[in-house]
């Protein structure tokens, strides 16, 4: 019987799109292995946001070139997508090659694998379709990933994905909801929406809706008890996007939305298309907001260019935001980015500076923003039981990760379940606390 294995690199986008590309070979009779090394089809999806990522991947295809069964080797995602061909040249034991955007005609391109031709790809970006499929397999039984816009059409001076996952196209607003009534049926109670760039979201269909119409929609269906979303762009955030997290309950009281630098200088060498004013007038409609939501970003240090002064100026935008949750990276050049014409590179030390001392600032907000949830009760969606901890482990609305005891320990068989739990600790990411049973 054919089987496969597949390796998933990267972001939750890569992450979903792997529930599909499984979905579709289970259709076609594939068997899925957790072993490579016994299945006859192996495959990679992979991720080029830095050049760490893409290393991995080109050092987890020279095991294959050691083993040399009778197995064929795929790459698919975004490195797939960068290199194409190349791939062949540089791993000529490599025999599929697709990006995201093709990911539609998988079916076909698996075909020619089985008729065996050894090299075969799906690289065309000129497409309007998005992967809609209703093969996902998804692993997840109470939390389902769902795409509502692939591709970007920003054109950030540093980021692969425009060239990698090609256009923004969105998907139907009525398929969507569809998934979502199916999904609630199926016993789901919380979706995370995503997209490169979610806020650019425009309904293809007559209809036309924007994404803030779409995530009041999604938060109405029956049975749904959390949306979230991510990510988002501060150029396309609407107020109305806040209006609708206030009006709609289900709707989650947490957005991440990456600035990558405080800097205005720096953001217009970016090609960010926002400037740090027009960054802080979205955080003043948040924090204005009728419900508390907490705010997450992405920060990338050393940008080429990046003075001392602009790089303090994103440290004092710490201050000014006090931050639920910062993602930051050293910048790394990257191919086919309008940046990588740019001179004035700051050097590896000074950004390993830079980076830690971001991380130790934001650090001490954590620890104090979190401290002022000791002694309240949060609404906890229970995930798992960590057995090295004995606590039960869930988020709150806000994301926040809530580490928890219940009377019943590990017997409790609460997963999927959302829980009353009085917050009795804290630390720099989670929080700790008893679950509150009647
Ligand atoms: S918005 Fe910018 S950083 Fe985000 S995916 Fe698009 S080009 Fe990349």
């Amino acid at each position: 019987m054919k089987s496969f294995y597949l390796e998933t690199f990267g972001c939750q986008m890569n992450v979903h799109d792997s529930e599909k590309v499984i979905g579709t070979l289970l259709e076609r009779g594939y068997r899925q292995t957790e072993d490579a090394g016994e299945a006859s089809l192996v495959l990679y999806n992979t991720c080029s946001i830095r050049d760490k990522a893409e290393q991995k991947v080109f050092n987890k295809l020279q095991q294959h070139k050691r083993h040399g069964k009778e197995q064929v080797i795929g790459v698919l995602g975004c490195v797939a997508q960068q290199e194409g061909e190349k791939i062949f040249e540089r791993a000529p034991y490599v025999s599929l090659v697709v990006g995201s955007a093709s990911y539609t005609k998988l079916p076909e391109l698996l075909v020619q694998i089985e008729q065996g031709n050894r090299r075969v790809t799906g690289l065309s970006l000129d497409t309007d379709e998005t992967f809609d499929t209703p093969l996902t397999r998804r692993d997840n039984p109470y939390r389902a990933f769902l795409t509502i816009i692939e591709g970007c059409d920003k054109n950030c001076a540093y980021c692969v994905v425009p060239f990698t996952r090609g256009p923004e196209r969105s998907r139907a607003a009525q398929g969507v909801l569809d998934e979502v009534k199916q999904l609630a049926a199926a016993g789901y109670t919380e979706i995370m929406l995503l997209g490169q760039n979610v806020n650019s979201y425009l309904d293809p269909s007559p209809r036309g809706w924007n994404f803030a119409r779409l995530l009041r929609e999604v938060g109405q269906v029956e049975g749904i008890r959390r949306v979230r979303f991510t990510t988002s762009h501060p150029r396309d955030f609407t107020k109305e996007i806040i209006d609708a997290i206030d009006d709609v309950p289900a709707l989650c009281n947490h957005v991440h939305l990456p600035v990558q630098s405080g800097s205005s200088k720096v953001l217009e060498a970016m090609q960010r298309q926002y400037t740090r004013e027009q960054y802080l007038e979205r955080i003043g409609w948040m924090k204005n907001a009728r419900r508390k939501i907490s705010i997450t970003t992405d920060i990338i240090v050393g940008f080429p260019g990046e003075t001392e002064a602009d790089f303090q100026e994103t440290v004092r935008l710490l201050d000014e935001v006090e931050y639920d949750g910062l993602f930051s990276f050293k910048y790394s050049q990257r191919p086919n980015t309008p940046a990588l014409r740019f001179d004035d590179h700051v050097p590896e030390e000074e950004k390993g500076r830079r980076l830690l001392q971001l991380l130790e600032h934001q650090r001490t907000i954590l620890v104090r923003n979190n401290a002022g949830y000791v002694g309240e009760t949060e609404q906890v969606h229970t995930e798992h039981f960590n057995a090295a901890t004995g606590q039960w482990v869930g988020k709150t609305t806000q994301h926040k990760t809530v580490n928890f005891t219940h009377p019943q320990g590990p017997e409790a068989a609460i997963e999927g379940r959302y829980l009353d739990v009085l917050v009795t600790r804290s630390g720099v990411a989670s929080l700790a606390g008893e679950a509150i049973v009647m």
